[in-house]
């Protein structure tokens, strides 16, 4: 199998799974068990904290580890909120294309009576700066705006936008997922307060994440139970995981810009090849996008039906992203970035590693032009379109 689903999960690496092994079954003692097999595990799970803070630039007492990244999403919101809300800060901005993970939490502040500002992402799928200054509020306690986009892959301006919350006194939270490991980030340089992190995004294990919280933020407690995360998330710590997490971080931040070359140079042949078919455009822009990302609409074509003839020719792909599908919906992000409907069901994503081949990429070239094409002989859709009888959304030459 040709795999083009990494930002869905991806596989975890050797050295990820050598660091797990011993916890589970030699160094298994509970970290918060005084006996000496008990403070081995204590002063691993401190190292980890130790080597993860490193790798996005803070320091160990501002790492909260969390189940993965919707957990860590999730506690970064209400925790801001609730901050906010003290102080009667009740408006909150954030963009329209983000995870579920945040805009799910979103709309439940709202019912709770928060005011919620989405941004326009526009066609190419980019904020700036100057638009969350002008949508700042007196009463803002939080902008959350996600790093990298999971669907389209499109890197938003985060430093810039850090400066601003940080000018005017807001709390800014990003959803990293889909950047840590993948893009070089520094939370302190970035002026980011908050961040989520996912292991199984970077080739580490899946069920562990981090949220990093700049000292001074306090956290909402999310789980209630024991003092473990500083009585900001209890619960027995996943230390198999945690060890994982950090050996794959390193690893991936180790060779961030080497991988992010090489990926960058197959995307880029991917994109070309694929911008031959007829009628499809890129979703996202071209440049300001994650190294391994690419995604396309056909026009008069169901996603489903071209990511199952795929399957059947060896290529994992995705449309649209992997919570919604199985739903009839279109894409939440590809009708943020306005397409229309009948376009968005067309979607694919194709989504890179390290381990992506060129011949992986010629390939797959070769297959999703000659799907396309069978699909669009039997589809009645197609037919107008060609006769003229409707007209095509996606012009030629776009
Ligand atoms: C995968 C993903 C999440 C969710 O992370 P989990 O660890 O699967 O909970 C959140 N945000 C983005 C952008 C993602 O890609």
């Amino acid at each position: 199998m040709i795999y083009l689903d990494n930002a869905a999960t991806t596989k975890m690496s050797d050295c990820a799974l050598k660091a797990m092994m011993p916890y589970f079954s030699e160094i298994y003692g509970n970290p918060s068990s005084l006996h000496s097999m008990g403070q081995q595990a204590a002063e691993a799970l401190f190292d980890a904290r130790q080597r993860i803070s490193s790798c996005i630039g803070c320091t160990p007492k501002e790492i909260t580890f969390t189940s993965g990244g919707s957990e860590a999403d999730n506690q970064a919101i209400i925790s801001a909120a609730a901050m906010g809300a003290k102080k009667g800060k009740k408006h909150i901005i954030s963009t329209a294309f983000e995870h579920h993970a945040v805009l799910h939490t979103l709309e439940k502040l709202e019912k709770q009576g928060f005011v919620i500002t989405l941004l326009d992402v526009g066609e190419k799928g980019l904020i700036t700066a100057k638009q969350v200054e002008e949508a700042i509020r007196p009463d803002t306690c939080l902008v959350t705006v996600m790093y990298a986009n999971n669907e389209i892959g499109t890197v938003q301006p985060i430093r810039e936008i850090g400066e601003v919350c940080r000018n005017k006194n807001v709390i800014f939270h990003t959803d990293a997922v889909q950047a840590v490991g993948h893009i070089a980030i520094n939370v302190t340089e970035q002026n980011i307060d908050m961040l989520s992190l996912s292991a199984h995004k970077f080739h580490g294990p899946k069920g562990i994440g981090a949220l990093y919280a700049r000292k001074g933020i306090p956290l909402h407690t999310v789980i209630e139970g024991g003092a473990q995360e500083r009585g900001k998330r209890a619960g027995t710590e996943n230390l198999p995981a945690v060890m994982g997490m950090a050996a794959a971080l390193e690893e991936a931040c180790s060779k961030l810009n080497e991988n992010a070359q090489k990926i960058t140079l197959l995307r880029n042949k991917l994109i070309s090849g694929l911008s031959k078919i007829p009628h499809s455009i890129l979703n996202g822009d071209e440049k300001s996008r994650l190294p391994g990302n690419v995604n396309f609409c056909f026009e008069g074509i169901e996603g489903e039906s071209l990511l199952l003839l795929l399957d059947d020719k060896g290529i994992c792909a995705s449309s649209g992203s992997a919570c919604t599908s199985g739903s009839l919906d279109p894409s939440h992000v590809l009708l943020a970035l306005g397409r229309p409907h009948e376009i968005a069901h067309g979607s694919l994503r194709l989504s890179l590693s390290e381990e992506t081949t060129e011949e992986e990429i010629d390939y797959t070239v070769k297959v999703v032009t000659e799907v396309v094409s069978y699909l669009r002989s039997i589809s009645p859709v197609w037919r107008d379109l060609e006769s003229g009888k409707k007209e095509f959304i996606i012009k030629e030459g776009y």
